[in-house]
């Protein structure tokens, strides 16, 4: 049920087996902006989602036996009606996560960006075939979908890791029951509701939004109609369903949380180096597993750094994301907030100098852009993944000492390197122990290339050719010569 003005084709029921039905619970949609409630949307019990995987289970031979060709051109369609209700999808990301109006644009083209990337993945998955060494048989491989996949997202980008996921399992052929973050499902449901616009089959995406996570979760996976699981979210949680997804040895992505390290060297260019820091950290108000967490700064550049970057960010004004003239929207919910600031209070404990750069409404889950200087590696702020508009500045005198600080994380998601030129930033981004280097750029995702992290920051990639691959099951054929 919608309270305030919600986008046109914006459900607020489960999804199950084509049909939008009512959950036996409601819960609420708060925009943090406002702490107004937008909508109450249903709050499916472990018989709802266990309902959800019956309809996928049901739909999966048909949807796997369709042509690649008609799978594609599906995902093409829902490409081009979300491309053409973009406007919608932001408005919609804004209300719910509180992000500025750019940044929900710039998710919508980058969420819609999955459905025409694996539209065109869709047919070109390749098998094999060749001589055994032994002279004996063929190897033939090829690949097939892996069936019923469960997928749940975060609130940090509640339509980009939606697609992320819905798109390659659709294109593999894979059935899916999405469970997206309890914070922001508006916009999950209104991605599901474009792929039901564009003539997706009954009970081939099937979405259960819940207050409980755990429990249904559990239950889903326990299912042996599910056969793989796709996880965004936090490491602890990821482990979590790691060790669930053991008792039935499910096969499953984790894309965890991370704690990029952002290194400006010896010789950088310093305006570039704090243009690549300004969207590094503050895109998404610093609430992705991308963002900059700590910045480690060469001595000789550190002071025109430091200063050039507090003044991009005073420069910033912080606002509801629906006006947008505001730079930086509101964080998630106050908790989130409050969970930023009472970092900011530990680093201030620990001898950092904490400035706030800009100002922010009183009202809402607003926090002002903060530089810390003063930083030691090792305390609070290099140790936790912040999630927010907070720049922590540890300046360094060697290179090895900064890659090894860099590498002192037990994540391994992205990181960042301005260097005096190419080569150098190469030389040290091959040192570092991340799945994603940024080098003398503040941004680098891309639906056309693999995302994902070592370490603990997750197992397996997504978007460009990997990703299909996490719902496809390799299979070989021996044939005698
Ligand atoms: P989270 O607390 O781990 O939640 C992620 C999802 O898991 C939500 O849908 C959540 O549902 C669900 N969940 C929570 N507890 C669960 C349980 N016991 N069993 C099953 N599902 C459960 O993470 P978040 O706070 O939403 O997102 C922020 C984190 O995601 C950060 O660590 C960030 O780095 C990471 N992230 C990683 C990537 C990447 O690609 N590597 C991208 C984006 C975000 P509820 O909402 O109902 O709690």
């Amino acid at each position: 049920m919608a309270i305030a003005v919600l986008p046109e084709h914006t459900p607020t029921g489960l999804l199950i087996a084509g049909r939008w039905t009512d959950a036996t619970g409601q819960l609420p949609v708060q925009d943090p902006a406002t702490q107004r409630t937008l909508a109450m949307v249903g709050d499916a019990s472990v018989d709802d989602a266990l309902a959800a995987v019956t309809a996928a289970a049901a739909a999966f031979p048909a949807w796997a036996a369709r042509p690649a060709r008609e799978r594609a051109e599906v995902l093409r369609t829902a490409f081009e009606l979300m491309t053409a209700e973009l406007e919608d999808c932001a408005r919609l990301i804004v209300l719910e996560n509180g992000k500025a109006w750019n940044d929900a644009m710039a998710e919508a083209r980058y969420a819609a960006d999955f459905l025409r990337w694996f539209s065109e993945e869709a047919v070109r998955i390749e098998g094999g075939f060749r001589d055994a060494p032994a002279g004996d048989k063929t190897i033939i491989t090829d690949h097939r979908p892996a069936g019923v996949a469960y997928l749940i997202t975060p609130w940090n980008f509640p339509a980009a890791m939606a697609t992320r996921k819905l798109a390659p399992a659709l294109a593999a052929g894979c059935t899916t029951v999405l469970k997206p973050a309890e914070a922001t499902p508006l916009t999950a449901l209104w991605i599901a509701e474009v792929l039901r616009r564009v003539g997706v089959p009954d009970g081939t995406v099937n979405v259960i939004t819940t207050s409980q996570p755990g429990p249904v979760s559990e239950a889903v996976l326990a299912d042996p109609r599910v056969s793989t699981l796709s996880f965004t979210g936090s490491t602890p949680v990821g482990k979590l369903l790691l060790a669930q997804t053991a008792q039935r040895a499910l096969t499953s992505s984790m894309e965890l949380g991370g704690n990029a390290p952002f290194l400006v060297l010896e010789g950088a260019d310093v305006e570039a180096a704090i243009a690549g820091a300004m969207v590094a950290k503050m895109r998404n108000g610093g609430a992705a597993c991308t963002a900059a967490n700590r910045f480690y700064v060469h001595a000789s550049v550190a002071e025109a750094f430091n200063s050039g970057f507090r003044a991009a960010l005073s420069e910033l004004q912080v606002g509801p994301g629906i006006d947008r003239t505001n730079d930086l929207g509101a964080m998630v919910s106050l908790e989130e907030r409050d969970k930023i600031t009472s970092l900011l209070d530990t680093a201030a404990e620990e001898g950092g100098e904490v400035a706030a750069c800009s100002t922010a409404p009183e009202h809402g889950a607003f926090l002002a852009p903060h530089l810390v200087t003063g930083v030691e590696h090792g305390s609070v702020l290099t140790r936790h993944e912040v999630f927010g508009p907070v720049v922590p500045i540890v300046v360094y005198e060697a290179q090895d000492e900064v890659i090894r600080m860099a590498n002192d994380t037990e994540y391994g998601l992205i990181s960042y390197v301005f260097g005096p030129d190419p080569g150098t930033g190469i030389a040290v981004a091959r040192q570092l122990e991340s799945g994603m280097v940024a080098i003398d750029r503040g941004m680098i995702s891309d639906a056309a290339a693999p995302f994902g992290g070592m370490k603990e920051s997750g197992i397996g990639r997504e978007g460009g050719f990997h990703g299909i691959h996490e719902f496809l099951e390799t299979r070989y054929l021996g044939v005698s010569l």
